[in-house]
């Protein structure tokens, strides 16, 4: 029983990743009360990834009560169209394509939920208790397998007239580059996320399938393969520094964060990033003392709060 007088307001987030499902209360300081994570099923299909949303909104809403409860958000992988609350497509989760996802959680549950790019859940993340919280103006690129990007300006994720905005792995930083999923070539995904640090390796004849780890491990040693590994980072570093360049000139933001599992290799990569956006962004080098591009702090939480967040910020 929660005392009389002392209710805690608190929102659900869920984050609804390629392979698992999160799901978290948070209260109004950030402050998680409680984590549900496990993996679903998601060769079920749609209706079993959906039951398994709905499912751990109520146990979360039945354990903390929903006299406290300010709402609840949904962070799911793909291009969305905001006012539908569909998904247009989502590589991961193709059978929640062109499905009206938000309305029927929304009628399961009985209660409005709102839903949002997983990217752009996590900038808001970041911007409410992570590296960002100081600032109302931020970008965030998600290194993993591909990369995500997110915007937030003025406090709000910057969505687009649609809900697509922010598709910041998919912008163009090499014309003639490697050919890419969404039919483009040269997507910054293509040569700056993880998935472009072994297939670069794999191309350098570094090995097969190696993890970002492996490659940072590899240019930590001296000797031809370690000259190649670092290569490797330069052509991460400085495909960074094209498409921060373009954002800084584009958005004059005061922060510019990286997530993901390439960080630790940021003393390698980060000088080069640095370089290219000082020689290619007059923005760049006339702010650089207010400028910042730096880690993101909350890890694969991020769009768990963000997610949670939303409830707040879009009411
Ligand atoms: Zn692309």
């Amino acid at each position: 029983m929660i005392p009389f007088g002392h209710m805690i307001e608190y929102a659900i987030g869920v984050d609804l990743g390629g392979t698992n499902l999160r799901a978290a209360a948070i209260d109004r300081s950030g402050k998680m009360l409680d984590k549900i994570s496990g993996t679903t099923n998601f060769s079920e299909g749609r209706e079993a990834v959906l039951g398994d949303i709905v499912a751990a909104i109520r146990k979360l809403r039945e354990k903390h009560g929903p006299e406290g409860l300010a709402g609840m958000g949904v962070g799911v992988p793909g291009f969305i169209r905001m006012k539908e609350g569909f998904l247009t497509n989502s590589p991961n989760l193709p059978y929640l394509e062109n499905f009206p996802v938000r309305d029927e959680i929304s009628r399961q549950l009985g209660t409005r939920v709102i839903l949002e790019n997983d990217a752009n859940a996590a900038a808001l993340g970041e911007k409410w208790i992570g590296a960002g919280r100081d600032v109302d103006d931020l970008v965030l690129l998600t290194l993993g397998t591909g990369i995500g990007g997110g915007i937030i300006s003025g406090g709000r994720v910057l969505r687009g007239f649609v809900g697509m905005a922010g598709e910041l792995g998919h912008i163009t930083v090499v014309p003639d580059g490697n050919p890419c999923g969404c039919g483009n070539r040269g997507c910054l995904e293509k040569h700056a996320s993880a998935t472009a640090v072994t297939a670069m390796a794999d191309m350098l004849h570094l090995g097969v399938s190696l993890t970002s780890k492996q490659v940072y491990d590899l240019a930590m040693q001296p000797g031809e393969k370690g000259e190649k590994a670092r290569r490797i980072w330069r052509i991460v570093g400085e495909s960074l520094g094209v498409g921060l360049a373009a954002l800084v000139n584009t958005f004059n933001f005061p922060l510019y964060l990286l997530s993901g599992g390439m960080l630790p290799a940021w003393e390698l990569f980060a000088p080069h990033m640095t370089r290219v956006m000082e020689e290619r962004s007059f923005t760049y080098r006339a702010t650089k003392s207010e400028t910042r591009v730096a880690q993101a702090t909350l890890g694969n939480e991020a769009g768990l709060y963000g997610a949670a967040y939303l409830p707040w910020v879009e009411r």
